[in-house]
């Protein structure tokens, strides 16, 4: 059966931009709940050390976003975990109904989109079969799985290389497959410069990769238990792309992004936009507070809307 819930602001997304945010708009005393599809924290909390974040000398990402979390909560906000939101309507008074996957429908007067980037996958059908049962986007996260077992990292760029140099240490080989990226690797590092993968195979769980050069004239399968895919990554923005025209304009529709999704890159440009986002969404929501007493007020008497 379906719930309902209503707030002013709801947040999707509780990394680190999404907690700020929420942090901040509970504190200016605003009914606020956030909304994560995983467990709060976002990519933070697979950092082992920050040492870069303004009057702190180190901390790990893990403790970090439980302060974050904690600081949410402790300002009134409503937290829900593992629901993923799908979708987002907007009626023609600027009000929000947001679907998650569990069915749940929530209510708002504003939202704010802080659902960051997520890693862009291999285009191969098959890949979403094997998610869990040998795909990763993360060495960090699940390379201990794979102990003494093969691997392969596939992609080039940002993460790759650290991906390939973290596995070579416990999984053996490491197959390293780069359609275009070079990558300086170890000893236990089989090397695929200029190959891509065409096909994934196994039973249900991973258990081999078909490969062909770039020229197409060879071809090779490998047999490995793991696949870490490294491909870049893309904002994760599918709840955007109706509104992108009112997006544009947060000050009259009540559409917000922050964080990463709206470009930051460190960590406290990040929480700094969350922030900065929380005073943006109070002004808005106690702008439409006025201009609905405005617009119900008769002559003697102003209705109280919230
Ligand atoms: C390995 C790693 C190490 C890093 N180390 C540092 C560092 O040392 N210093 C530094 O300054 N920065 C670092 N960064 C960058 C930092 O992590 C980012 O700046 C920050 O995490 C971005 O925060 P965000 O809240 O915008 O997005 P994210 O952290 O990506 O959080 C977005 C959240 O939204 C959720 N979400 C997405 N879609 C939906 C949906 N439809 N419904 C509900 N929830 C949804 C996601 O599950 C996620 O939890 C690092 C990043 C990584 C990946």
């Amino acid at each position: 059966m379906n719930t309902a819930l209503t707030a002013e602001c709801i947040v999707i997304g509780a990394g680190p931009a999404g907690l700020s945010a929420a942090s901040q708009i509970g504190a200016r005393g605003h009914s606020c709940v956030i909304i994560e599809a995983n467990v709060s924290g976002g990519h933070i909390l697979i950092t082992p050390e920050i040492t870069d974040y303004p009057g702190i000398e180190a901390i790990s990402g893990y403790t970090l976003s439980s302060v974050l979390l904690k600081q949410a909560q402790s300002k009134n906000v409503t937290v829900m975990t593992g629901d993923k939101a799908v979708t987002l309507v907007q009626d023609h008074q600027n009000r929000y109904t947001i679907t998650l996957e569990s069915g749940t429908d929530l209510y708002a007067q504003c939202v704010v989109l802080a659902t960051g980037l997520r890693s862009v996958n291999t285009g191969l059908p098959e890949e979403s079969n094997y998610l869990g049962k040998g795909v990763s986007y993360c060495a960090e996260c699940d390379g201990f799985f794979f102990k003494d077992k093969p691997v392969a990292v596939y992609g080039s760029g940002d993460g790759f290389t650290e991906a390939v140099d973290l596995l070579a240490s416990d999984c053996k080989p490491v197959y390293h497959i780069s359609p275009s990226g070079v990558c300086s690797t170890g000893d236990s590092v089989s090397s695929f410069e200029g190959w891509h993968i065409t096909a994934l195979e196994g039973d249900g769980i991973l258990s081999a990769l078909r490969l062909e050069s770039q020229d197409h004239k060879q071809k090779r399968k490998i047999e490995v238990e793991g696949l870490f895919v490294y491909m870049g990554k893309e904002p994760a923005d599918e709840l955007l792309k109706p509104f992108l025209e009112e997006a544009s304009d947060p000050a009259r529709t009540g559409l917000f992004i922050t964080g990463h999704l709206a470009g930051t890159e460190t960590l406290v440009e990040t929480c700094a936009s969350g922030v900065s986002t929380a005073g943006q969404v109070s002004g808005y929501l106690n702008r439409k507070v006025n201009d609905l007493q405005i617009l119900y007020q008769g002559e003697d008497e102003a209705v109280h809307v919230f």
